[in-house]
């Protein structure tokens, strides 16, 4: 066994990866998949180095995905040919030239998660997670189906990931809190889809209920297999710098499944002499489900839950995050901030973000708040190069945009909205409000 699951606690014992267990039988804290040493280290730095350069960009089954690239990282004993892939992630970099110019940074990327299959990064943990359940079908392995409790993203992912290889899938749905696009997604990839009349927190009792008996697989970030694709995020930035590690990276979270993907991501790389320096790792939470935030201003000396409130950051109202201790001592080993936005932030930092040619989803408006507001304070320099994480593509949250420039979001004020000009058909009409315009936007 090359990589096998243990406890994030120190219990003793190893389990297969081809097991189904999500939680410590001794003490119930998470699992974690740790990679032997040895098997790792077989290889030098510049050796990975140049084979992950090799596979970039490749046909070559998996080595395409920007997951499986990496493949002796993540999941190294698992047969290729069980492998369920859509050749996820190899997300671009965007240099946000004119947002990073309005905060005078010159050097400022928004690594482009949600640009991928599904349209967030949970891609990235569900190939591993649906290929380690086709590897246990494979092997005779008696799963029904796989199961899920999501804020709208991840049952997106799962579903396509399913019914891509064909297994049946479960999705447990908060009723009325998830987007259109988000709730038609697993419908049109033929998941059980059960709109739930309760929050994310009370789907997420529901299903570890009915996935009790090992027959449904249950896929949330608790299953740590998810957090080995996310964690390709880390090496995947560095690789597209050179090999270089930015000086902060800025992610939104709420489970806190990704920021402790992406702290586990860079710890392997610095075990591993592919980096030496550290990025420092700032979590943006939403100020209306904030938990780790208020732990963060205590020092993290105590952790209390919180009931997430209403935000628009709709992937992110989570008030008791199942991986709290993962992402405290990820952020503790890189010298983590936590920021908080509130929704009025949230929105307008989108706006402007969208002004310079973003398309951004709430969450990742989240983060871009959170940078604004750490820029202000002097906890950012301008000089640094910094990373912010995008989570979902904007097209998913329609209503959140539409709303903001109809001005019709409750609470928020607007003030960056574009309306549509409704004009008759009349050239001297369209004429004049052209001028209206130009003489509006050239004076702000
Ligand atoms: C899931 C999700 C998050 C939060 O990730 P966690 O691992 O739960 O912290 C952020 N943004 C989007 C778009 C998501 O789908
Ligand atoms: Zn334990």
């Amino acid at each position: 066994m090359n990589a096998y699951f243990r406890c994030i606690d120190g219990c003793e014992g190893k389990f297969s990866l081809t097991d189904i267990i999500y939680k410590c039988p001794k003490c119930g804290s998470l699992l974690e998949v740790h990679h032997d040493a040895d098997y790792l280290k077989k290889k030098s730095a510049s050796e990975w180095k140049e084979t992950f350069s090799s596979r970039m960009g490749t046909t070559k089954w998996p080595f395409g995905s920007g997951v499986w690239r990496y493949k002796e990282w993540i999941n190294p004993d698992i047969d290729d040919e069980n492998i369920v892939s859509m050749y996820e992630g190899n997300s671009n970099l965007f240099w946000a030239k004119r947002f990073g110019g309005f905060l005078g940074m010159n050097d400022l990327w928004v690594k482009m998660c949600g640009n991928t299959h599904t349209g967030s990064f949970k891609d990235l943990g569900m190939t591993v997670l649906v290929s380690q359940v086709n590897d246990m079908i494979a092997r005779g392995k008696k799963i029904k189906a796989v199961a899920c409790a999501s804020t709208g993203d991840t049952s997106a992912a799962l579903s396509a990931y399913c019914a891509y290889a064909g297994i049946p899938s479960i999705v447990f749905l908060p009723a009325d809190k998830i987007t259109t696009a988000q709730l038609v997604q697993p419908i049109s990839n033929n998941s059980i889809v059960l709109s739930i009349d309760t929050d994310f927190d009370g789907c997420m009792k529901i299903v570890q209920e009915v996935t009790k008996n090992n027959e449904i697989y249950l896929a949330n970030s608790m299953n740590s297999l998810r957090i080995e694709g996310q964690k390709t995020i880390a090496p995947e930035i560095v690789q597209q710098f050179g090999w270089e590690v930015p000086d902060n990276i800025i992610i939104p979270g709420g489970n806190l499944g990704n920021v402790s993907a992406l702290a586990k991501g860079f710890s392997l790389m610095l075990d591993l002499g592919i980096i030496t320096k550290k990025p420092r790792i700032i979590l943006a939470q939403a100020r209306n489900a904030n938990p780790l935030y208020r732990s963060y201003l205590k020092n993290y000396e105590s952790f209390e839950p919180v009931k997430a409130e209403k935000t628009l950051a709709s992937a992110i109202q989570i008030g008791d995050p199942v991986s709290v201790k993962k992402a405290i001592k990820g952020l503790k080993d890189f010298n983590g901030i936590v920021e908080d936005a509130s929704e009025d932030e949230l929105a307008d930092a989108a706006a402007v973000a969208d002004k310079t040619g973003m398309y951004t989803c709430p969450h990742t408006a989240v983060a871009l708040a959170a940078l604004i507001k750490l820029v202000d304070k002097g906890e950012i320099k301008k000089d640094s190069r910094t990373v912010v994480v995008s989570t979902a593509h904007g097209l998913k949250f329609s209503e959140f945009k539409v709303g903001y420039h109809e001005s019709s979001l409750k609470g928020i004020e607007s003030k960056h909205a574009n309306k549509p000009l409704r004009l008759a058909a009349d050239v001297a009409k369209v004429t004049e409000a052209l001028e209206k315009e130009f003489a509006a936007r050239t004076s702000k």
